[in-house]
């Protein structure tokens, strides 16, 4: 904290200053509450810019108050002094540059202070309210992150593609995470990607989910008096997200005593009976910054040290792509790419979102599954998310502005820093290939090969044409021969082009049929 000089007593003493938190910082392993400051005001705000900026599951909107409620709580057990609003409180001003100019009056506050924002909405919005204030102002690291905000920029400064592989090792070998030596990695080999695929058959048993039972009654009562529009509902009012980092821990820990050691093989596995497999579900507790990445990642690689003799490389380094390779990866780009990011659509799709988005109706079972499962549990795990959904929604070209929409309101850990450059830009390819070298499209086989959902469903995934012909195979062939021009000089699609090229041309003419039926009524199928 900045001292000044006390002209009066000749001595030094600490500025008055206003801390701004906001409800996805609650990083108690902050240095800003090292020290008790007794001249340091914490502010806090549940506000409608954030709940209505698009309609969030209320799971979401629910776990995200009461994890800053606890936040609160516990800064102020440890004597700091927190002024917090809740949603309905009257002295609520809804507006943060209102909240922040009356406490500063209020308080005769001599500086403000904010942590960087992730998202660059808020980023926008705190530096223009810093700018009208006639304070001092600074904005300090949230303390998160491996990386800062641009170092993905500079390490591909001069670089024609953004492969995330090359980056991925460079955090390896920087950091020092499952590395032999200097250069060598851990195992022998940087990627074990191809020993991640294994369908489950329901072996080896899946442990039961570190969930809780965490009451929302209260707060689900206020949502309603405020009038905030969300979807979705909370099974006996009872949250099962971790919403304290004592809750985090938990997770943690469970998923390293129970369900590291088959992560990596059934990391891709999709099965009609099991929502989480052995994934982790941390997403929530990082994105909100109970728990810290590089905490996560030392636990993870201390369990698979002391039990190497049962954990196998390739489960935990899976594990470590996902954290230290993809999520630092993806808020790289995100500060590379933004604002421009969220405007673009580089494939033209236009197609609206089908009904069944909201409802989870729909006699594909895959589909069904995947995003009833979300509707229900404001989660989905990372396949389901891709290869299903996103599939579906790639081949029906949908506008990724819609798509975007829906994927930023319906998952627990939907942040926009990690949801837009996964939807739009991974899932969707709506940015040209920045994150992605080829478009994530397949037919009903790979869905098929990676689980169970084609075993009962209406469709047949095996046939192409006719009335019981799965949607996914005219749908992918449609997709290819309508996109054709635009992925002719990509090198990866070259293979499926010139499978497309070789279709008879009665062939395709029926499956472009299908396919357009299938687009024209999604909601029929
Ligand atoms: C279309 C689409 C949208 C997505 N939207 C989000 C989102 O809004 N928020 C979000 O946190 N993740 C998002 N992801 C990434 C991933 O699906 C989720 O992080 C994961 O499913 C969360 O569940 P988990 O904690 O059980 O993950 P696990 O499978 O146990 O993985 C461990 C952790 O790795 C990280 N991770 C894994 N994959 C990714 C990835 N592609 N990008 C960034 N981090 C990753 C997450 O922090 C996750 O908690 C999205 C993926 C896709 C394909
Ligand atoms: S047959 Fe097609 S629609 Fe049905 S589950 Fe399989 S891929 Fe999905």
């Amino acid at each position: 904290m900045i001292q000044k000089k006390n002209t009066k007593t000749n001595g030094f003493e600490l500025m008055k200053t206003l801390r701004l938190i906001l409800g996805d910082q609650l990083n108690h392993k902050h240095s800003w509450f090292k020290n008790k400051e007794s001249n340091c005001i914490y502010l806090m705000a549940e506000m409608r810019q954030e709940t209505d900026y698009v309609i969030h599951h209320v799971q979401k909107v629910v776990a995200f108050f009461m994890a800053m409620r606890s936040f609160a709580e516990e800064l102020q057990d440890k004597g700091h002094t927190v002024s917090y609003f809740k949603i309905n409180a009257k002295e609520n001003p809804q507006e943060l540059s209102k909240l922040i100019q009356r406490t500063i009056t209020e308080n005769q506050i001599e500086k403000f202070e904010y942590q960087l924002p992730d998202e660059y909405r808020l980023d926008q919005q705190l530096k223009e309210i810093c700018q009208n204030l006639d304070i001092e102002t600074a904005a300090v690291d949230s303390e998160h992150f491996y990386t800062e905000r641009h170092e993905l920029a500079n390490f591909f400064e001069g670089k024609k593609s953004l492969l995330m592989e090359s980056f991925y090792r460079m955090m390896r070998k920087k950091h020092g995470v499952l590395m032999a030596s200097n250069s060598n990695p851990e195992g022998g080999k940087w990627n074990f990607d191809q020993s991640n695929r294994k369908k489950w058959q329901g072996n080896p048993e899946i442990p039961h989910e570190r969930g809780f039972r965490k009451d929302a009654s209260a707060i689900l009562v206020e949502l309603e008096e405020a009038g905030i529009e969300t979807f979705g509902n909370i099974p006996n009012n009872n949250l099962s997200w971790p919403t304290t980092r004592a809750d985090s821990l938990q997770v943690l820990n469970h998923f390293c005593d129970e369900l590291l050691v088959h992560f990596g093989d059934y990391q891709d596995a999709l099965h009609t009976s099991q929502k989480y497999l052995f994934h982790s579900r941390l997403s929530f507790a990082m994105n909100s910054k109970m728990l810290s990445p590089k905490e996560v990642i030392d636990k993870v690689v201390d369990t698979y040290l002391e039990n190497k003799n049962q954990i196998d490389i390739s489960q935990v380094e899976g594990f470590v792509r996902q954290i230290l390779g993809w999520r630092e990866y993806m808020r790289g780009i995100y500060w590379k790419e933004m604002p421009n990011y969220a405007t673009l659509n580089k494939l033209n799709n236009t197609n609206k979102l089908p009904e069944f988005f909201w409802t989870g109706k729909t006699k594909m079972n895959c589909l069904k599954h995947a995003i009833g499962q979300s509707l229900d549990d404001a989660y989905a795990h990372h396949i389901q998310r891709l290869m299903v959904i996103g599939n579906y929604a790639l081949l029906t070209q949908i506008n990724p502005d819609e798509i975007d929409k829906w994927y930023l309101g319906v998952y627990i850990d939907a942040l926009e820093w990690v949801e837009i450059t996964n939807t739009r830009g991974m899932s969707q390819f709506a940015d040209g290939g920045i994150v992605a070298t080829k478009p994530y499209v397949s037919s009903a086989n790979y869905i098929n090969k990676m689980g169970n959902y084609c075993k009962n469903c209406y469709y047949k995934h095996t046939q192409k044409t006719g009335e019981a012909a799965c949607p996914f195979n005219s749908l992918y062939w449609h997709f290819l021969d309508e996109k054709k021009e635009y992925f002719k000089d990509n090198q990866r699609m070259g293979m499926m082009l010139n499978l497309l090229k070789k279709k008879d041309a009665k062939e395709l003419e029926q499956l472009k049929e299908r396919a357009q039926q299938v687009i024209e009524n999604p909601d029929n199928f």
